[in-house]
């Protein structure tokens, strides 16, 4: 049987995968629980509280009797009930039962809204119809907004790696986090390259900054190495529990490859093409630059928060090959990039002005040629040498630093 849940927390209370990880310790006392999912959604979500996450859980028994099924849902219903910030008009809860028969029976229709749901902005209404059709339940609370994630997760296929989640007392909520930045670069170090988002430079990003019961998370692709990873983190306070959620983090599942023309807001893309402008420096410390794939011409660009690597963006030119990675934003419209990858670097030149007798050609005219400012020799305006200059970038995969990372995006050493 598939539990799914979302919605249930907001910017000041909870958090959803607390919900599942308390299910998964009631619900397991009973039965046999499979790891539970944490899965992203189309990060241009706007009303989504952070990384647009629903959590699904799957009670592995087979010959669930109703008096279980009952009391599964009803357990299930009490938890959310208790851990969701009702108060808060953006929390919306919903939640979804599938059972194992309708599942499986159902697979193509639930694989197909999972990439709906990971591409577009999908419909409460849609959502709800695609449940009945594949036989599922759906709870509403409110609005019930959190029934279009929590099929999404249900539905999701792989690939997968794994995020573990330690949860801090009660009493600490909302308390300022103290995690030991240096434990965590040394926990980096010895466990690369099984986990992976753990720092910048020589700064930790696995704690929230927000008031939610989560102390840290450690994403990574193995789980004996996310709990070895866990013991090594250094931290001002005892941990309450921890969970281990399969998780589409770091897969790019929000992505593919699309041709320009056929490119709408709000979606995730990867686009090849040749850079038809050089990269420009806009308002707000962005930079950017213009594709072409031959169906038609795109923006992409490089936001502040991206740091450095906009320094690798700065360097393209035009006629450069390259592949964009990244969503699609709808004001102003263009590319938010998250990869980029230099596939061909075009050649570039400048013109060789040193004359054979030691002087200096110089220019006598826009397009008029040149004349030696020593032997007076003249040379045509298409007859001077070109020097190729050697371009301060390389053909490369580059990725924005991890603290601008989206949680869906893959970091370069997973490829
Ligand atoms: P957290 O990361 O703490 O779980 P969140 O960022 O997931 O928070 P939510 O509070 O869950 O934010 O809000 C996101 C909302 O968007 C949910 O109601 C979810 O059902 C909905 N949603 C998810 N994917 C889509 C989609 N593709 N189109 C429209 N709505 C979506």
């Amino acid at each position: 049987m598939f539990i799914g849940i979302d919605d249930t927390d907001s910017r000041e209370k909870y958090c959803t995968t607390y919900i599942g990880a308390l299910l998964m310790e009631e619900l397991g006392k009973r039965y046999k629980m499979d790891t539970p999912k944490l899965i992203r959604m189309n990060p241009m979500v706007k009303y989504k509280t952070r990384g647009n996450g629903g959590v699904s859980l799957r009670v592995l028994e087979k010959d669930l009797k109703d008096s279980d099924i009952d009391y599964i849902k009803k357990t299930v219903l009490k938890y959310v009930e208790e851990y969701s910030d009702l108060e808060d008009e953006n929390t919306n809860p919903g939640v979804v039962f599938l059972m194992e028969e309708d599942y499986k029976r159902n697979r193509s229709i639930l694989k197909n809204y999972y990439k709906k749901v990971l591409y577009d902005i999908v419909d409460l209404q849609y959502a709800k119809e695609i449940v009945e059709k594949v036989g599922g339940e759906y709870v509403c609370y409110k609005k019930g907004y959190g029934v279009i994630g929590a099929l999404g997760s249900i539905a999701s296929c792989g690939p997968y790696t794994y995020e573990l989640l330690t949860y801090r007392k009660k009493e600490n909520w909302g308390r300022e986090r103290i995690i030991d930045d240096k434990s965590v670069v040394e926990m980096d170090r010895k466990t690369f390259p099984y986990t992976f988002n753990n720092v910048d430079g020589d700064k930790q990003i696995i704690a929230p900054n927000t008031k939610c019961p989560v102390l840290y998370g450690i994403r990574g692709v193995r789980k004996d190495i996310l709990r070895k990873a866990m013991r090594m983190v250094k931290c001002g306070e005892e941990i309450d529990r921890y969970m281990i959620f399969k998780t589409n983090q770091g897969t790019d599942a929000h992505l593919r490859p699309m041709k320009i023309k056929d490119i709408y807001p709000n979606t995730g893309v990867i686009v090849y093409g040749v850079v038809t402008e050089d990269p420009k420096n806009i308002r707000g410390g962005a930079v950017v630059f213009k594709v072409s794939d031959g169906t038609g011409e795109i923006s992409c660009v490089a936001y502040e928060p991206t740091k450095r690597f906009r320094d690798i963006v700065r360097k393209l030119k035009k006629d450069d090959m390259v592949g964009v990675y990244g969503t699609v934003r709808e004001e102003p419209f263009g590319i938010n990039i998250e990869k980029l990858k230099v596939v061909k670097l075009s050649k570039l030149y400048i013109k060789d002005k040193r004359c054979s007798c030691g002087g200096t050609l110089k220019s006598k005219g826009v397009k008029s040629g040149y004349v030696c400012n020593r032997c007076k020799k003249r040379i045509d305006y298409n007859s001077i040498k070109l020097i190729e200059v050697k371009r301060d970038v390389s053909e490369g995969f580059y990725e924005v630093p991890p603290s601008a990372r989206r949680h869906l995006s893959k970091p370069l050493l997973l490829f």
